[in-house]
């Protein structure tokens, strides 16, 4: 049976950070909406050409459009054991869409990780943020430096600061997280299914914090 465990948090909460290595610790597959939208936006894509307003004005893609893109990701061949979501869903409508994929997949939320973190610490982190052109890793200028600057340690990419990691965007974006996404872990919490995590500790402390309370079933 696939096995999906999604990762919900306010913007630099550490997601992505998180999901890159759960996935590597459970051997499932990372699909994060805000890389896709990404990749879409670097081929100038349709889709990529409409997500760039929303996401340069720090507000939702809307729920269609998002929902279609993750929905063809996970009947992808290589995302038949499941996945680890990181950024979806992020509204209701898009968590009931979801549930109904999910059956038909096969499979359900095994596991709803809300990492929190504080305001203060959230615009820190994300206004030191780095990600590398090729694949997305994820640094820090202060709290996760690549060995060498400007350049990704996995694959020796560039790194770049992505043009919705300003202030004024990230304040918007943490608005647009209390409004629409922070509402959906009561929807989850309803099930039984969210797991709570400190997000302030450091990157390998939060790891194994979530590692040690994922049900057993999901461990390798
Ligand atoms: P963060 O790292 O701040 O959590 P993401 O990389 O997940 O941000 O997303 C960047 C932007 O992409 C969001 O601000 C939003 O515009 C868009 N986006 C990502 N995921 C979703 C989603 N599930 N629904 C709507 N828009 C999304
Ligand atoms: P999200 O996907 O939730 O937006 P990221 O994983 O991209 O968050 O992390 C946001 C920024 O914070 C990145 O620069 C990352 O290196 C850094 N970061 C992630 N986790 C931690 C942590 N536990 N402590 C300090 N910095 C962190």
């Amino acid at each position: 049976m696939p096995r999906y465990i999604l990762l919900v948090g306010p913007p630099g909460a550490g997601k992505g950070t998180q999901a890159k290595r759960l996935c590597q610790a459970l051997g499932l597959l990372h699909v994060s909406s805000g890389d896709l939208f990404r990749e879409h936006l670097k081929n100038q894509t349709e889709l990529g050409k409409l997500a760039q307003s929303h996401i340069d004005r720090g507000e939702l893609v809307p729920d269609d459009v998002t929902i279609a893109m993750v929905r063809e990701r996970l009947q992808q061949e290589d995302a038949a054991a499941g996945a680890i979501l990181d950024g979806f869903p992020r509204t209701l409508a898009q968590a009931k869409a979801l549930d109904g994929l999910l059956e038909e997949l096969g499979g359900g939320v095994d596991a709803v990780v809300n990492i929190q973190v504080s305001m203060t610490a959230l615009v820190r982190r994300l206004t030191g943020r780095w990600m590398c052109r090729q694949a997305g890793h994820i640094y820090h200028q202060e709290f996760n430096p690549p060995r060498k600057p400007g350049v990704c340690d996995i694959d020796g990419s560039e790194l770049y600061r992505r043009s919705d990691d300003t202030e004024q965007t990230v304040a918007k974006r943490f608005q647009v997280y209390l409004e629409q996404t922070a509402p959906l872990i009561k929807h989850y919490r309803s099930k039984g299914v969210v797991i709570d995590v400190n997000g302030e500790q450091k990157i390998g402390a939060v790891t194994a914090a979530v590692l040690d309370v994922l049900p057993g079933d999901v461990s390798p």
